[in-house]
């Protein structure tokens, strides 16, 4: 699933594409993921738009278009592709960008993913309601302590809070916990001052690392059949912990799974 490195590469690849071109054509067959206004909406958005910047706050991309402005999230299979114009059409193909000799697609097979078209302004609410960005705005562990010392739930749940730490997923969080050494069922309220930048420290360790082995032209996500697995102990269980060799537990909270190593997550 999508989470901030995914994104981040996405918007690399698409400034890279897009910024400063032309959308001379435009292709959206009906579909739930172009909401609330409909696809005709977006087509006229779209139709003729000079790009003039693309960004991303935690896992939403924006498009600032000469016309209006276009918002994209990956839900849990979306992709942004860069193909030929003379290219076919794909399977699960819901939109299509042409821009010159290119012609950039989005992608999406299960349709969790949003194309949002917005005039003015002011940012939608889902853009609005996120907190700060680990790569965007950094975070800082003296104003992260007092909101972690009210929330009893664990620190794993807290971590996929949009509005705390924009961007983090179930992956980032599964990644960064270890990394810091820290037990995922910690009460988020537990933590000193000095666990505090140690996670933050391991968010941003974490981050980079994935932006490294995932920068390209299209991302591959880890559930993919026969995707390679880039983290340290997401999705590992059962296998030994890279720093002490235990193997490696799962636990589910929330609803989500986590990962993690009894022995040096105390
Ligand atoms: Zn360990």
């Amino acid at each position: 699933m999508p989470e901030l490195p995914e994104v981040e590469v996405t918007a690399r690849n698409l400034r890279r594409w897009l910024r400063g071109r032309t959308v001379d054509a435009v292709e959206i067959p009906a579909t739930r993921i172009v909401r609330p206004a409909g696809p005709r909406a977006l087509v006229e958005l779209l139709d003729g738009a000079v790009v003039r910047a693309v960004e991303r706050r935690g896992k939403w991309l924006r498009l600032r278009l000469s016309t209006g402005t276009l918002y994209s999230h990956l839900g849990m299979t979306g992709k942004w592709v860069k193909r030929r114009r003379q290219d076919p059409s794909e399977r699960h193909e819901r939109a299509r960008l042409d821009a010159g000799p290119s012609s950039v697609r989005y992608l999406d097979a299960r349709l969790f993913g949003r194309l949002v078209a917005a005039h003015g302004e002011a940012p939608i609410a889902e853009w609005a309601a996120l907190g700060p960005d680990p790569l965007v705005d950094g975070l800082d562990p003296a104003q992260l302590r007092p909101s972690l010392a009210r929330i009893r739930r664990s620190i794993k749940e807290t971590l996929l809070d949009q509005r705390l730490f924009a961007g983090v997923g179930n992956i980032q969080a599964t990644e960064a916990l270890w990394r810091a050494r820290l037990n995922p069922e910690r009460p988020a309220s537990s933590l000193s001052a000095r666990e505090v930048g140690a996670l933050v420290r391991a968010i941003d360790a974490s981050i980079n690392e994935t932006l490294q082995e995932e920068e390209g032209p299209e991302i591959r996500y880890v559930e993919e059949p026969g995707a390679p697995n880039p983290f340290r102990v997401y999705a590992r269980q059962g296998e030994p912990c890279p720093r002490d060799g235990s193997p490696l537990q799962r636990i589910v909270q929330g609803g989500r799974a986590t990962v993690f190593c009894a022995r040096c997550q105390r």
